[in-house]
């Protein structure tokens, strides 16, 4: 990675942990960046190289939780266990056509929880309608 593309990087963390710490267009943790992503609100997700979490995922809607559910809370259907939540992040990214940033040693980025999004918008903060969102 070259020095300005390392700087780059830097600067869009800053800036995620800033708006989630201004609860403006950031989150920050595992529950809040699934809940985001699947109120497809996430523009840029941005995850530890290293990072691995357990999680559920329903078998039936798709359905992904940190918490170790047996049951899925959207639609009721049974959840399967994932060793590493990462791999269905990265499909559901790819799918929503969200853009990855894997972050790599930042003290401060493990520190929330190594995995965080930049939001488009928010979907409870929306009043005036998708126009307001651009
Ligand atoms: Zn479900």
């Amino acid at each position: 990675m070259s020095a300005l593309l390392a700087q780059q990087r830097h600067d869009q963390v800053r800036e995620v942990l800033s708006q989630a710490r201004s609860n403006g267009r950031g989150v920050t943790g595992l529950r809040r960046v699934l809940r985001s992503l699947e109120m497809g609100e996430v523009q840029v997700l941005l995850m530890a190289d290293n990072y691995s979490s357990h999680a559920v995922e329903c078998g039936s809607c798709g359905h992904l939780d940190a918490h170790m559910v047996r049951y899925c809370p959207v639609c009721g259907h049974s959840t399967l266990e994932l060793e590493d939540v990462c791999e269905a992040i990265v499909a559901v990214a790819i799918r929503r056509d969200v853009e990855l940033v894997y972050v790599k040693d930042d003290s401060e980025f493990d520190y929330i929880g190594g995995i965080a999004a930049l939001l488009r918008f928010r979907a409870d903060q929306q009043r005036g309608g998708m126009a307001a969102a651009s």
